[in-house]
């Protein structure tokens, strides 16, 4: 099988186009064709660093049919990319069909990273890094967006949102109703761009600020809602304290167990407090 071509998932800019690595160009150059979101969209990037590799349509409404085509190719000895408008491919992008299908198929996917909103935003947003969910975008109908949102209301992990322009203020107004006005958010705008913002507080002084100058909502958003707190004043304080001794010489999840075992309390919600007081005492 050594004449069977390989897939190339390469990450493209997210909006500051030196953002794109050494392998990422030589990799665009040297495959046999590209397969892009909008090919209009990613000539200007082709453009821009004088790469001259051809370019095919891969959306979300021809995604299956054309892997179909891309992997009839790839089993003829074609090297093949795959990029999208911004960012990593499959990440809120096509592709995992035909990712799936190569892997079906027995044919090499290779990633070539680099930008990716959700990671730029994570690593300069301030938030606990250390566990995190990613989200994707919320959905459109309120009760559904609702319904994600209460889903948030004990997550202890930092959540990433991707969100559009036109919804930000409603989602920002949607999560103080739900999750409250005092839960800590960041808004991590224009990244990479010549107007990057990062906005951080509560949902309810993150909303005042994107409604009180209409700029303020333009351009690209990344949304993230930092960890529930788990809330101490239930516990006995006994339970506490034997809790931190414990962390000092045993795993978390251990500590937990032994500590909810002893005082009749729940194993997760002592897990998740550890969790905190680990994330507090780096903060
Ligand atoms: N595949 C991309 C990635 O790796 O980040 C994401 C594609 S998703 C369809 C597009 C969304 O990503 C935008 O609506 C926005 O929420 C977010 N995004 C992309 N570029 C951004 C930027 N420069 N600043 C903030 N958010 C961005």
């Amino acid at each position: 099988m050594s004449d069977v071509g390989k897939l190339y998932i390469v990450a493209t800019p997210i909006g500051n186009l030196s953002d794109i690595t050494q392998r990422a160009l030589q990799t665009l150059t040297d495959v046999n064709v590209i397969a892009a979101e909008d090919t209009r969209h990613s000539l200007r990037l082709l453009q821009h660093y004088d790469i001259q590799t051809r370019l095919i349509s891969l959306h979300d409404h021809n995604e299956s049919q054309r892997a179909a085509q891309l992997i009839m190719r790839l089993q003829q000895g074609e090297n093949i990319a795959l990029i999208s408008d911004a960012g990593t491919p499959l990440i809120n992008d096509p592709g995992y069909t035909l990712v799936n299908q190569c892997r079906g198929a027995n044919i090499d996917v290779i990633p070539v990273p680099g930008a990716c909103a959700a990671i730029t935003a994570l690593c300069a947003a301030g938030l606990p890094t250390d566990r995190f969910r990613f989200e994707g975008f919320l959905p459109v109908k309120m009760q559904a967006r609702h319904t994600v949102l209460q889903g948030l209301a004990h997550e202890g992990a930092t959540t990433v949102f991707y969100e559009s322009p036109r919804r930000i203020a409603q989602t920002v107004s949607d999560i103080t109703e739900v999750l409250g006005a005092q839960r800590q958010l960041v808004l991590a705008k224009e990244l990479t761009k010549t107007f990057e913002t990062f906005f951080s507080g509560e949902a309810a002084s993150c909303l005042r600020w994107l409604e009180e100058d209409a700029n303020h909502q333009r351009g690209e958003f990344v949304l993230l809602i930092a960890g529930a707190k788990v809330a101490t004043d239930d516990m006995p304080p006994e339970a506490l304290l034997l809790m931190t001794r414990l962390m000092q010489d045993l795993p978390l999840k251990k500590a937990a167990a032994i500590t909810a075992e002893h005082y009749g309390l729940k194993k997760n919600a002592l897990y998740q407090l550890g969790l905190q007081q680990g994330q507090d005492d780096h903060a």
